[in-house]
């Protein structure tokens, strides 16, 4: 007896080979699944980009300042996502949520900027993201 079963309903297979479901209506009820599982990572990571922009608005509403990493800690910033990165001149590294971003600096403090999309800020579509990539952690050990 096969032990081929239904990826939806779990009931033994009889047909050919490469069945994996006995019914269109289970092929489409486990498709649908699918894609309602998908979209709800894409909710969650967008509700936590939202977070971490509102965030960065309440703490920099003039468009550039400079405050402590441990502000944006308590607000509950999520360092490890942002919509893309940028290594300035100096080697520092920006990390975005859109049009705001911030990047670490000594003792404990990280500057927040704005992005100016007509600046120099905008990384050039022809250089690969990983060409200019430099991610650095944060040191959990300096922040207090
Ligand atoms: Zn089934």
């Amino acid at each position: 007896m096969s032990d081929r079963k239904c990826l939806e309903c779990n009931e033994p297979l009889r047909g050919r080979a490469d069945q994996k479901f006995c019914n269109d209506q289970c092929r489409s009820a486990f498709n649908n699944r699918q894609l309602i599982d998908s979209n709800k990572v894409i909710r969650i990571i967008n509700r936590i980009l939202k977070k971490n922009y509102s965030i960065l608005t309440a703490l920099n509403p003039e468009g550039k300042t400079t405050v402590l990493l441990n502000d944006l800690q308590k607000k509950g910033y999520r360092f490890d996502y942002f919509t893309c990165s940028y290594t300035a001149r100096n080697n520092r590294v920006y990390f975005f949520c859109y049009d705001l971003g911030y990047c670490e600096l000594e003792n404990c403090k990280v500057i927040l900027v704005r992005r100016d999309l007509n600046g120099d800020l905008v990384l050039p579509k022809t250089i690969l993201p990983k060409d200019k990539l430099n991610i650095k952690q944060f040191d959990s050990s300096k922040i207090g």
